[in-house]
């Protein structure tokens, strides 16, 4: 026991007598990457996959180094080469998202005419919840910010029609042709209505049956769990009016925070543009927001 220890102390005097400040340097690159990639991966599917795939890679390592088993090594090494192959398969969507997200980091958001589109779109959007509120009319509607939600407007039907309260009160009015799923806003302009989602699963297994969500909820959670955009919804049952973005949830708003929130969703997008505008976008992604709730 004491002759494995006093090993291990000559072999680290060892690597640290041959440490000069490029060794350094490339410790800091090769652990700035790591951190990178799992930051990029925090709360993402990708992370349960990977964890899973290094706790098999390890037992898998582990069964192989015991030579007694040869037939059952020889298949392991066969196949695992395969399976790394499945790996840009298997993530296809999460490495699409992440390269659209890097390409745009240098590219400017427009500015001037759209931020006048909109701020008429918003204003268009916290009238129709309101009213819709009121109504006790189901509705939910999806504001792009910089991620594409081409793949969703071709679930529904494309209209390109400029955001009114009277259009979106005509749109989610029950028992019509639009009225069913969600309503995709970009740059002031009503893109398509009856779009379908991605469902989230989180809050299907919430315990009390206030907290469990129905679909329109878990698809407002959905897409933004997998773009930047804001989903503002109203319940049909409650009136309740709520904003999700970055797969958290901000229950029962009124008119005046629905505003404020919004507005606050694209005020950072328009000021700051570039790598800086995406970087601190990023960031205060993955930081949990202390008001919002699940
Ligand atoms: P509410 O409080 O309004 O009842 P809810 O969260 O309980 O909302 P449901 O009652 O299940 O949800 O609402 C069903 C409606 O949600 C559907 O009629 C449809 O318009 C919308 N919806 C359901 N799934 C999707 C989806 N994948 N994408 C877009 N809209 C959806
Ligand atoms: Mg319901």
């Amino acid at each position: 026991m004491l002759d494995i220890f006093d090993r291990l102390i000559n072999n680290l005097y060892f690597i640290f007598q041959r440490l000069d400040w490029l060794n350094l340097v490339d410790l800091i690159l090769v652990t700035l990457v790591f951190w990178g990639i799992l930051l990029l991966l925090r709360d993402t599917q990708a992370m349960v996959l990977i964890r899973g795939a290094l706790l098999l890679i390890v037992l898998i390592s582990l069964v192989t180094s015991l030579e007694v088993l040869p037939a059952f090594s020889w298949l392991v090494r066969n196949t695992l080469p395969a399976l790394l192959l499945a790996i840009p398969v298997i993530f296809a969507p999460e490495i699409r998202r992440t390269l659209e997200r890097l390409g745009r980091a240098g590219t400017l958001v427009p500015s001037g005419k759209a931020s006048s589109k909109t701020l008429m779109s918003i204003s268009a959007v916290v009238s129709a919840a309101s009213r819709l509120s009121d109504r006790k009319h189901g509705a939910l509607i999806v504001m792009k910010r910089t991620d594409s939600l081409e793949e969703y407007i071709k679930t529904g039907v494309q209209l390109g029609a400029v955001v009114t309260p009277e259009l979106l009160l005509q749109v989610f009015y029950p028992n019509t042709p639009l009225h069913d799923g969600a309503v995709l806003v970009a740059g002031g302009n009503l893109v398509a209505a009856s779009c379908v989602l991605p469902l989230s699963s989180s809050g299907v297994l919430t315990r009390s049956p206030e907290r469990q969500m129905g679909l329109r909820h878990r698809a407002a959670l959905g897409i933004s769990e997998v773009t930047d955009a804001v989903a503002v919804v109203v319940s049909e049952e409650t009136g309740a009016i709520s904003v999700v973005h970055g797969g958290r949830m901000i229950r029962r708003l009124d008119t005046e925070r629905l505003e404020n929130i919004l507005l606050a969703f694209y005020r950072p997008l328009e000021e700051k543009k570039g790598l800086m505008g995406f970087l601190n976008r990023w960031f205060s992604r993955s930081r949990p927001e202390g008001q919002e709730e699940r």
